[in-house]
């Protein structure tokens, strides 16, 4: 099975071994793909490491490598159709999401086609005459980018399009469930004439393939999107030989409603922001944190639109939302959902997996809501991933002891990537924007992005930033040339030669 690309080339793994891919909306077969171990990633390694710096990708003109990009936004663009068919079959997400990721995809190969090439360094004056000095940017090197199962393309779209635009040379391995785009992608990147060994895919467990590209001495950067923990083991892994790394981590995001929101979009807004994607979203709003006086009003109203959400997997047009990623995953957040009941969570809806018959061969959790939570409990400060969503309030004697009682919640977590407010109260929107210890803030709305903005977490969500200026600057080094055109004898130490 030759679904490894390594050195412009298809290939299957040196082992031989290869996996399955089931859909999990419905367990129904997929594709048969190459399985690597570290012998396979190290050839791609050597592969990214010769075409770095001995090829000519990273002294390719700005200009020429934007064009190439601008290539691969249009190729997928006349290409989406199929794209998003493989993209929602590996994750059972509905082709209407998968089709909405794509357009995202594009606009983001487009947006870092505009930045290749666009930054020529800046000029230091030195004070010293005869002498021109300048800072200038240089790819990093070779790259592991690592990506997980929830957006695959997305999430690569994020790291290979700042990589390439800055002239890096890299090894893609995306989660091992969800391999089917990326196989596209070295294929296209291939027919839009990127030089053999600058864009690499193996394919494999994170054990093996993913440990090796971060512990790797030819590996420059790791770039590296997923869990908590996966990100503690590569910071860690990537430490012995000082590699550039940069994480996105997930979040436990807090999404606050105030009595003077204008509470029908709020509601709305509050099933979007937990319920899209079953969850498996890293800035989902999976913590309410709702003002006392309105709680019960918008707590019952999001219980009886969650109770009625429809599940179903890529071609019904009729759902809503679709499956957990896997029965692994499932059980995590069955096993979660379990616990926070044990440690006094209110289960009002959900909590099961549906018992409608279409349903049962996919990996299918309902929408779960966990009233009365406080922030000491885990199910509020650990991460689900899954379609629940815990249920916290606020309030103060004052309209300003509210407001701080609110961000004092919000601010109560390891994790900081991202957050609303619901407020028509311009003022306090603000002030509580600023305060909140989260990378990106959302005033009366959830989930919108623009390629062009910062992404990224504070706190233990991560480090480093992706998709706006700051995405391309993770993937440059800055150097400073001094140029002396009148060079003398420094005439620190006597020259007693004669
Ligand atoms: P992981 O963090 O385990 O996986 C993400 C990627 O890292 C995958 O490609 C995985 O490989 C790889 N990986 C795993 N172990 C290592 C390692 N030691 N070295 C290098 N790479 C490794 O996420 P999961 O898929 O297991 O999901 C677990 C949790 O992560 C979720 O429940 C959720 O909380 C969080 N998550 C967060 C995301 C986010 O957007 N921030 C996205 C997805 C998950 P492979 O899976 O192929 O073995």
């Amino acid at each position: 099975m030759s679904t490894l690309f390594i050195d412009g080339r298809w290939t299957a793994a040196i082992s031989g071994a290869t996996r399955d891919i089931t859909c999990p909306a419905d367990g129904a077969y997929v594709a048969t793909v190459a399985e690597a171990d570290r012998a396979d990633t190290e050839a791609a390694i050597a592969a990214a490491r010769r075409a770095f710096d001995e090829g000519p990708w990273p002294s390719t003109p700005g200009p020429e490598r934007a064009a190439l990009l601008t290539r691969l936004a249009d190729l997928l663009a006349d290409e989406k159709e199929q794209v998003a068919e493989l993209e929602a079959l590996d994750t059972g997400k509905r082709m209407v999401e998968a089709r909405i990721d794509l357009d995202d995809v594009i606009s983001v190969i487009r947006h870092f086609a505009t930045l290749a090439g666009a930054e020529a360094g800046r000029v230091v004056d030195p004070g010293t005459p005869g002498v021109s000095s300048r800072v200038v940017t240089e790819p990093v090197g070779v790259c592991a980018l690592i990506t997980p199962w929830n957006y695959p393309l997305l999430q690569t779209s994020w790291k290979i399009a700042p990589a390439l635009a800055a002239g890096n040379t890299f090894v893609l391995k995306p989660s091992e469930v969800t391999p089917s785009t990326a196989i596209w992608l070295m294929g296209a990147l291939d027919r839009v004439g990127l030089p053999a060994g600058v864009a690499n895919l193996v394919l494999g467990p994170g054990a093996t393939v993913g440990a090796a590209l971060t512990d790797h001495p030819d590996v420059d950067l790791v770039s590296f999107t997923g869990g908590l923990e996966t990100g503690r083991r590569i910071m860690a892994a990537a430490s012995d030989t000082v590699k550039r790394v940069a994480l996105e981590l997930g979040g436990k995001n807090p999404n606050i409603i105030f009595a003077d929101a204008d509470l029908d979009a709020a509601i709305d807004n509050a099933l979007t922001a937990i319920f899209l994607d079953s969850g498996q979203v890293c800035s989902a709003g999976a913590r309410l944190i709702v003002e006392e006086s309105v709680k019960d009003r918008v707590v019952d109203e999001l219980v009886r639109r969650a109770g009625d959400i429809r599940l179903g997997g890529p071609f019904d047009d009729d759902a809503e939302t679709g499956p957990l990623i896997s029965n692994q995953h499932r059980e995590k957040v069955e096993k979660y959902v379990a616990d926070a009941i044990a440690e006094g969570a209110v289960l009002r809806v959900g909590g099961a997996r549906p018992d409608a018959p279409e349903l049962a061969e996919g990996c299918y959790y309902l929408p779960t809501i966990l009233d009365d939570c406080t922030t000491t409990m885990r199910c509020v400060q650990d991460e689900s991933f899954g379609p629940v969503l815990t249920v916290e309030t606020f309030g103060g004697d004052t309209a300003d002891a509210a407001e701080d009682a609110a961000v004092a919640i919000a601010n109560d977590t390891i994790y900081g990537l991202a957050g609303a407010v619901w407020t028509e109260n311009a003022g306090r929107a603000e002030r509580v924007a600023n305060r909140l210890r989260h990378g990106t803030i959302w005033i009366n709305d959830y989930h919108p992005y623009v390629a062009g903005a910062e992404w990224g977490g504070m706190k233990q969500s991560g480090i480093g930033r992706e998709l706006g200026l700051a995405g391309l600057h993770e993937y440059q080094e800055m150097k400073h040339i001094w140029h002396n055109t009148r060079p003398a004898r420094a005439g620190w130490f006597a020259d007693r030669s004669h």
